[in-house]
């Protein structure tokens, strides 16, 4: 982390701040790990700070210390339009740009209030009063330990804290596997351990949570798979009578789209999963190798992420984004040939 940034947020944070933090819309275990990580960190330190989210979060996510003080900015719109207006430092979490709060962009943008981001997403926006941003960190969440450890108070990561940070690690790394995680990655969760977090615990309350409706609406998306052995793809969708069908609840899909990637040969994986009400579709894809998904998310679908992890959407109807995209491979096959 740059050094005269670390400065600038240290001496921003002598006087006492009244703090919101934000994540991304639709947020993912990096995203609620590392906001309550630091919402600890900044309450306990003589702040007074509170995480607002854009929206609900996953029930596997719903263990971390903390999580019932989280307003929703969807479902408690006033009280969190007065914590916006009355606070004196925004940090905004797991994203590279506002887009990505959905309703509460404009607030962001439109605000005098300072902001600090703390981000490892490819090509960061330049909205942020203090910038951190790192693409090298395997989550946002092991930046927020490392945040912590440079404003030298490394004493001050709790059991809550760890267990916070240790979710998000765990879960943006696909539990240690992805190329993001280095040696340093699980130094840091080496130390988690020690400074009390349950491991087996955690990766339990995350990962163990399955409901009847959501293992068959997998088997449903696995039904769906499409093998495009020409590409070095493979492609599932999940439209809304499915959903429903399977009474879907957010969170339901997450990791689906890992199962089409396990396949030989497959070198690019996507799941597309209709939104109704939204009117759009929502597209995650998965990348083995250096073929970038956020490329390809950012150059097409309105979106982006991480080389090998990234996500979009397409205002068509799912018949037509899945033409899309097949069309789109034709471009890249080369590439994934290779
Ligand atoms: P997922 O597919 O699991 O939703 O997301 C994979 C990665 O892409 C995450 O790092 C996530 O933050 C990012 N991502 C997902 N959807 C979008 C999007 O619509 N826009 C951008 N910029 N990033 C996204
Ligand atoms: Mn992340």
């Amino acid at each position: 982390m740059n050094s005269e940034d670390v400065k600038a947020l240290k001496s921003l944070l002598d006087e006492r701040q009244k703090i919101v933090i934000v994540p991304h819309k639709n947020p993912d275990g990096d995203a609620i790990g590392a906001t309550l990580a630091l919402n600890h960190y900044l309450n306990d330190t003589g702040h007074e700070a509170v995480v607002i989210t854009p929206n609900d979060f996953p029930k596997f996510l719903k263990w971390m210390p903390g999580h019932r003080d989280i307003v929703n900015f969807e479902k408690e719109n006033s009280r969190a339009l007065d914590l916006l207006e009355s606070a004196t430092l925004f940090f905004t979490l797991d994203f590279n740009q506002l887009s990505r709060t959905g309703h509460m962009q404009s607030i962001l943008e439109n605000a005098a209030t300072p902001v600090v981001m703390i981000d490892h997403h490819q090509e960061p926006a330049d909205y942020a009063t203090i910038q951190f941003s790192d693409t090298s960190m395997s989550s946002t969440c092991e930046m927020v330990y490392t945040l912590i450890e440079e404003l030298g108070l490394p004493h001050h990561i709790t059991p809550d804290i760890a267990s916070c940070i240790y979710a998000g690690i765990l879960t943006d790394t696909g539990s240690f596997k992805y190329a993001s995680t280095s040696s340093r990655t699980h130094r840091v969760v080496a130390d988690l351990i020690d400074k009390g977090v349950k491991n087996t615990e955690i990766h339990h309350n995350i990962y163990d949570s399955n409901s009847p409706d959501r293992i068959k609406l997998l088997g449903c998306a696995l039904a769906n798979l499409v093998v495009l052995p020409e590409y070095n793809a493979a492609y599932t969708t999940l439209n809304q009578d499915e959903l429903d069908a399977h009474n879907y609840k957010k969170g339901d899909t997450e990791g689906f789209v890992n199962y089409a990637l396990t396949l030989n040969d497959v070198r690019l994986a996507a799941i597309f999963i209709e939104n109704r009400e939204e009117g759009i579709i929502k597209i995650s894809f998965r990348s083995q190798g250096d073929f970038s998904v956020n490329d390809l998310a950012r150059d097409f679908f309105e979106g982006g992420g991480h080389t090998n992890a990234a996500g979009g959407k397409s205002d068509r109807s799912l018949a037509q984004t899945i033409a899309y995209f097949i069309a789109l491979l034709d471009n890249y096959k080369t590439v994934l040939n290779k």
